[in-house]
């Protein structure tokens, strides 16, 4: 293991530029007055009560703990690397060539203190004990290290997401770009680990390069999933709010945390003894104890007949205003308690006479459900919720992060611009990219999700205004609960359809609806206006559709080039039927091809009676040809053949699919064509290289000679050209 001793190789922690400074003032993260300020000599900093931080931050990612870094060196490298990325105007940190300009967010540095902190034990398990002892090899370990799950035999199982990756090689790319900041450790200088790599290309992330990845819910999952959602929120939504009103009165009074409850009294039996009464009076049941109680009462020696065994007991005293009903109350209240169970029976709490409900499947309808124990109608009332998030999710396409920013009183008043045509607007903040705090902003959805709100604000426990709607949920859970419950004897009872097994998440989701939104006319800009994309490239990687705007501009601009090539050897066809003949190296082949299409029989002549020649014709005859064209600043290319290409062998990619116009040696490929249109540049070229060759002195004779042999090439070029287009006729008549 690493000690205090070896690591300390440059300095002590008064070196750092650091010490004692006020991490939220530098990082500019604002505190609430009374709070805890983090200072940078503390090992543990605390922004639980940063203000603007997102909910769903968790409090996990809202404390640097850095006493998990055993050694103290190591541990102030770390704490002096944090800083710099949450405060990188520092004056210690602005000097460093490759630091980051920018501040990282607060989860970002959660992220890398994380991943350093494992890479630090890593290294202590290597018996490393100190940073100017690690090599490419150990970086190229961790990585490995990272990058592979392993069984317990250490064979390879598995291997770690891209994003795991380049965490991994960050860190250590992190410890060199910051090398100079450290004070008591610090890996050597020339350490490149990777060639110089960014983490991205280490962990061969695609980085956007190719479609979202993440795949959308399927149709079989999604339709069940939203039906059971939509039903739950719209059929059996209102009995859920009223069962839930029902459980919170029923714990202001039976709970063991209700309010003025008494331990014990001297009329405790009497009390009991009369709300039994009320209850027998009143026909009610005794309430049932859960489920899970029974066991600890026949542990505790209960007969396994006993007609008291079911009854809540404890409920009925806290009725009777006291905490509990204790052990030695019980042989005087046996009597009273039996009558009671006699009269009424013994009955789950809630929804005892649920009213009646349609199936989802229009077979009928049932009890909306069937009798409750308390925990039953809190887990039943959390589906419900369940199903909210997820109508709500589904069809606005908010993100996690937006879902939980919601709060009570979200819901925009309802516009009705056209009589009949109501839009319904709820407004949340976007975080994603958002300075801390987030920005405020709307989502325009249908009725159903507007409805969802409304249920999720009835289902609050505490729904004051401005109150957290949802604060943080795991909706992975959450989903797994949701489908169960679907899925069992309650919801087959109420004809909801099976939900296959399958993740669903909320990025699926809203990939989902990106998808959906965006192949209808127009849907690829609306998706982006929705889903609140920042670029319209974002968007089409939702939809499938990488490049897509700008696959559209290049297939147009393609379009464009393919009709101008095609215009272009029409004329230089019309040029060679007038004598005017192209030039350069490639100028017989050309000439050849425009032969063969001109030496075809003439209709009239020909003995296929299908034969017809008009212009149209010799278009199809050229296009072939045309697809070859590239054009030069001086030359027509007919690139019909890579390994003849002059500049492809000059580049060593003779295999390449395009030309090389930059690198163009028109005078000697054999693929170059030289036209009328060219001779202006190859004159101006001319010209200038003539002026340049008079103001060469007479001493620079390498250059005169290579400026010469160009000014005669591009004179020759220009003389075969003007050859060519003086002499009309004597070509191919
Ligand atoms: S050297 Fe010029 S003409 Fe020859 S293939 Fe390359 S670009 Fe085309």
């Amino acid at each position: 293991m690493t000690t205090t001793a070896t690591a300390y190789h440059f300095a002590n922690v008064s070196a750092s530029p650091f010490v004692g400074v006020d991490v939220c003032r530098q990082a500019r993260l604002t505190l609430p007055n009374d709070a805890d300020r983090p200072l940078f000599d503390h090992d543990l900093w605390d922004f639980t009560h940063v203000i603007g931080l997102p909910v769903q931050m968790a409090l996990h990612e809202r404390r640097f703990d850095f006493t998990a870094i055993i050694d103290p060196g190591w541990r102030l490298v770390v704490k002096e690397l944090v800083l710099a990325m949450l405060a990188p105007r520092h004056p210690a940190v602005a000097l460093l060539p490759r630091a980051y300009r920018t501040p990282l967010h607060l989860r970002s540095c959660s992220a890398r203190l994380n991943e350093l902190t494992r890479l630090f034990a890593w290294l202590g398990q290597r018996e490393i004990s100190t940073l100017a002892h690690l090599g490419t090899a150990d970086c190229e370990a961790y990585l490995a290290h990272r990058r592979f799950v392993l069984d317990d035999d250490g064979a390879v199982v598995g291997e770690q997401s891209p994003g795991v990756r380049r965490a991994a090689a960050q860190a250590v790319i992190d410890l060199i770009d910051y090398r100079k900041l450290f004070t008591a450790d610090r890996v050597p200088p020339g350490l490149r680990p990777w060639g110089g790599a960014s983490a991205s290309a280490v962990a061969e992330m695609s980085s956007g390069r190719t479609e979202n990845k993440t795949a959308p819910v399927p149709n079989e999952t999604l339709q069940p999933m939203l039906a059971a959602a939509l039903h739950l929120i719209t059929v059996l939504g209102p009995h859920a709010v009223t069962l839930h009103r029902q459980v919170c009165e029923t714990d202001q009074v039976s709970a063991i945390t209700a309010a003025g409850l008494h331990h014990s009294a001297p009329t405790a039996i009497a009390d009991i003894k009369a709300v039994l009464a009320d209850y027998v009076a009143a026909g009610i049941a005794l309430p049932m104890i859960e489920d899970h109680d029974i066991e600890p009462r026949l542990a505790a020696g209960w007969a396994a007949d006993d007609p008291l065994l079911p009854v809540a007991t404890g409920v009925l005293a806290r009725q009777a205003g006291y905490t509990q009903l204790w052990a030695r109350w019980l042989p005087t209240l046996r009597g009273p308690f039996l009558e009671a169970v006699a009269a009424t029976g013994v009955k789950k709490q809630f929804a005892r006479e649920a009213d009646e409900a349609p199936t989802a499947n229009g077979s009928g309808t049932v009890p909306w459900t069937l009798p409750l124990h308390r925990s039953q109608a809190v887990a039943l009332i959390g589906i419900v919720r369940t199903a909210a998030i997820i109508v709500l999710a589904a069809v606005s396409g908010m993100r996690a992060s937006e879902l939980m920013e919601l709060r009570v009183g979200c819901r925009c008043p309802i516009e009705e611009p056209i009589p009949g045509l109501r839009r319904f607007r709820i407004a949340s903040k976007v975080v994603k990219g958002q300075p801390l705090g987030g920005t405020d902003d709307e989502w325009v959805v249908i009725e159903q999700a507007h409805q969802a709100v409304e249920t999720l604000e009835q289902l609050h426990d505490d729904p004051v205004d401005g109150a957290l709607l949802l604060g943080r949920f795991d909706f992975y859970t959450r989903y797994k609960w949701f489908r169960s419950w679907v899925n069992s004897p309650t919801g087959q009872r109420l004809g909801l359809a099976p939900i296959p097994n399958g993740r669903v998440t909320l990025r699926k989701l809203r990939r989902t609806l990106a998808l959906e939104m965006a192949y209808r006319p127009g849907g690829v800009l609306a998706t982006k206006i929705h889903l609140k994309h920042i670029a319209v490239a974002t968007t089409e990687g939702y939809a499938s559709r990488p490049g897509g705007a700008q696959a559209e501009l290049l297939a147009e601009v393609n379009k464009h080039e393919a009709d101008r090539n095609l215009e272009l050897i029409l004329a230089e066809f019309q040029n060679y039927q007038q004598g005017v003949l192209p030039t350069g190296p490639g100028a017989r082949s050309l000439t050849e091809f425009f032969a063969s299409i001109d030496e075809m029989p003439e209709p009239s002549t020909a003995p296929a009676p299908k034969t017809q020649r008009s212009d149209r014709d010799i278009l199809n005859l050229l296009t072939k040809r045309a697809k070859t064209l590239h054009i030069g600043p001086a030359n027509f290319c007919w690139f019909t053949d890579p390994s003849r290409a002059l500049c492809l062998k000059l580049a060593g990619t003779p295999t390449a699919d395009r030309p090389l116009v930059g690198m163009c040696d028109s005078a000697r490929c054999p693929q170059a064509t030289h036209h009328p249109c060219h001779r202006p540049v190859w004159a101006e070229h001319a010209e200038r290289t003539r002026t340049f060759l008079g103001n060469l002195g007479t001493t620079r004779r390498t250059e005169h000679a290579r400026l010469q042999a160009d000014y005669d090439r591009a004179m020759r070029v220009v003389a075969e050209i003007d050859a060519a287009t003086t002499n009309p006729g004597e070509g191919p008549a």
